[in-house]
Order: C-alpha cells, then structure tokens, then sequence
C-alpha cells in the first residue's frame, strides 16, 4: 500500500493545460486570470465580492488591515485551529483573546462568547473571529446577532469550508463565505485543502467599501483612478488633467498578489469543486458508520448536512499509539491542532493550561483522519481495518 496522506491534492490533465496556457500568455501575473477566478469563486459561494491574494495568511492580514485593528483592540477566537487565524490580530498589534469550543461541534462555543462580552464593559472588544474547523459551518447568523448588540465585526476564517454551508433561521441554506453575516471571510488554496493554487487565498465579502479597500492594500496602496487623486494635477506633472503614467500610494499596503498561473489552476480546480465536496461527503459518512459504535472512539466529526470534511476527525483512547502504529502501516493521519493559546508565543502573554479544558481534552484525543477526493475506497477500508486491529490488539 502505498502511502496514505491525511489531506492531499488532486492535479487533472485540465489543470496542468490551463497552467501552461496561462504560462504562454501574455500575462504571468496582473493579468485577466485573476479577475476570472476571483468572478468564478465570489459565484461559486454566493457573495459580491472576491479578492484574490497570495496565501490564506495574507488574506488574513489584509482583512484585521482593512477593518482598522489598533494595538490593544480585543479580539476573540477558537484556540483550535491553525495559528494564522490568531496571529492576524497580532500583526495589527491587537490582542488575541481565546475562548473555549464546544466539544460536540469542535467550534468557538458562542455561548462562551456572549460570557465573555457581557462580563466587560460594551466597546472592550473589537471583533471575533469564528473557524469553520474541519469544514463545519459556524451559525453565523446567531454570530451576527450577537456581534450586533456589540457592535463588533466578524471575519469567518473559511480556510477548511469552501463548499460548506448552514441553514439559518429561516431554512434557507447559507454558504461558508457568503458575506451575509460576516464583514469579510477568508480561503487557503494550500494543497491541503479543497481548491489547491499552490500557494493562494481569497477575501469574499459583500461590503463594496472594505471591497475596494482590499483591492488597493492588496498592491502597496496604490491607487491609480483620476477621481481619487489627492495630489494637485499640477504636482502630478500634468497641466490640464493627470499624466497618463499617474498614480498615487495613498496607504501603507503591501504585495499580496496572487499569479495568473496560480489563478489559472485555482480556477481549473473550482470546476471540479461540487465532485470533490460529494466525494467528500461520501467518505465522512463511510466513516462514520463504520467506527459509530466502536468503544474506543469518544467522539468523531459525524454526518453533518452542510459540512465540507476538509477534516475527518475522531476522539480516541491512546491517540498517541494509533498514531505511530498508522505511520507504520504508510498511513499519515495527523494532528489539528495544538491549542494556539499552548503555543509558547501565545503563553508569554499569560494563556496558560487549564484555560480551555475543552479545547485541551479535545487535543489529548484528537487525530485526522485521510480525507480527500481521490481517496480510494480500497484505500478507507485499508485505514478503517487498521484502526480496528490497532485496537483489538491493544483493548
Ligand atoms: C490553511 C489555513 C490558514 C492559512 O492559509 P495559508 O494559505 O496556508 O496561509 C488559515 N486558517 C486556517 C484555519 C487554515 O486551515
């Protein structure tokens, strides 16, 4: 058997002819690549606006950048899930502030939240920042009504649920990055995850201002646009109207460009995104009934309508030894995650263990398993059946 990852990606022969194209066009990057994928995926979860950027940590930054985070302004977050969605507090200088996940879910317990708002004065808190972890969606609309009464902004870190979605109030189904809850949200198109670009990310939000912020942060703060100018046509060195060559860099941005090529796969690899997200489904619920009623699992993703199993996660009894006992047979199920607030960067600012008993217990027990599309079903059956040996031997 070969090995066995817990995530990985798939590359068609359609995706490598549109990369080639795109290499042999006249654009490598700043080209007409970038708006297609960006139209594609704002179409593809529904909400008005994309903007793409060179990596899902980027896309982060860009996101505290434009919604104005200061030193000192509190945000609150999960402690599991990737470091990037804390330190985007931090590179603003805000002050990341965890808060305890459900244990059923695996998700920023909102109950915990409002807690932890009604306990300090209104205006003590800036925003929150919600994960979809392992593609389950947050209720966003029961975050919105919270953050209102709060006057707080939410960015939903959707790196794990492009696809994904929940059903609101009303039964009507709202996809993971929709903007109708969230002021912006976020993707990775890291090889792990569901649309792959090598290295890539994406804001979708459906507010035109923070939109066309983003655009101009996204390349140093430049703005090139005759009716923005705030320079004299003059200074510019025009005389009746601004030169041809013109342009201004009216805030401190940065270069978080995706390329042409880059978009080109990203937007070969949407087309296939429904396929693999079905497929998906199909291994989360082969899972699921398979290990349901084995004693040694305390808990596991489950079948969730909505859900879009970047992650298959269980609970078990000895995490440690399945682990190395899987890496002996060539299977790499992993780790997600440690708790950020352990983290020894985040512990120098007083989180310490004991914090987030549910986050922790969750981490003692925890493991990935292989998820993604082009995983066989001779392949799940080959890691089911080692986990049940693993156990009978051990149990
Ligand atoms: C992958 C990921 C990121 C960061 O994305 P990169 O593209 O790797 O920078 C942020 N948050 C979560 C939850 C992720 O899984």
């Amino acid at each position: 058997m070969k090995a066995i990852p817990y995530g990985r990606q798939h590359i068609s022969e359609e995706d490598i002819q549109a990369v080639i194209e795109t290499l042999q066009s006249d654009y490598l990057t700043q080209g007409p690549k970038i708006a297609q994928f960006e139209e594609a995926f704002a179409n593809y979860i529904g909400s008005k606006y994309a903007v793409a950027l060179s990596n899902g940590t980027a896309a982060l930054h860009l996101c505290t950048l434009a919604l104005g985070v200061e030193t000192g302004d509190k945000v609150i977050t999960t402690p599991i899930t990737f470091a990037a969605s804390a330190n985007c507090i931090r590179y603003c200088g805000g002050e990341v502030v965890f808060s305890d996940i459900d244990p059923e879910t695996y998700l920023l317990d909102i109950n915990k939240v409002r807690t932890l708002l009604e306990s300090a004065p209104k205006g003590t808190y800036k925003g929150i920042i919600p994960v979809d972890f392992a593609g389950r969606a947050n209720n966003l609309e029961a975050f919105r009504e919270l953050a209102d009464e709060y006057d707080l902004w939410i960015i939903e870190d959707s790196c794990h649920s492009p696809g994904g979605s929940f059903k609101d109030s009303h039964g009507n189904t709202q996809n993971c990055g929709n903007g109708n809850f969230a002021d912006l949200a976020i993707f990775s198109f890291h090889p792990v995850k569901h649309i792959a670009s090598g290295e890539g990310g994406m804001i979708s939000t459906n507010d035109k201002n923070l939109y066309e912020k983003l655009l101009q942060l996204r390349t140093h703060g430049i703005v090139k646009n005759n009716d923005l100018y705030t320079n004299t046509v003059e200074l510019a060195g025009g005389d009746e109207q601004y030169p041809g060559w013109y342009m201004e860099m009216q805030n401190l941005g940065f270069n978080y460009r995706l390329t042409d090529f880059q978009a080109a796969l990203g937007l070969s690899q949407l087309s296939r995104a429904n396929k693999g997200i079905s497929r998906r489904r199909e291994i989360a619920a082969k899972y699921f009934d398979a290990l349901k009623d084995k004693a040694y699992i305390k808990g596991q993703s489950s079948v969730v309508e909505g859900h879009a199993y970047h992650l298959y996660v269980i609970e078990v009894e000895d995490r440690l030894g399945l682990y190395n006992y899987l890496r002996n047979k060539n299977i790499y199920a992993q780790i997600h995650y440690i708790p950020c607030h352990l983290m020894p960067y985040y512990k120098q600012f007083g989180w310490k263990e004991g914090d987030f008993p549910y986050a922790e217990n969750y981490y003692k027990h925890c493991i990935s398993l292989p998820m993604y599309p082009t995983l066989t079903d001779d392949e799940q059956a080959y890691v089911i059946n080692e986990i049940n040996t693993f156990y009978s031997e051990k149990y």
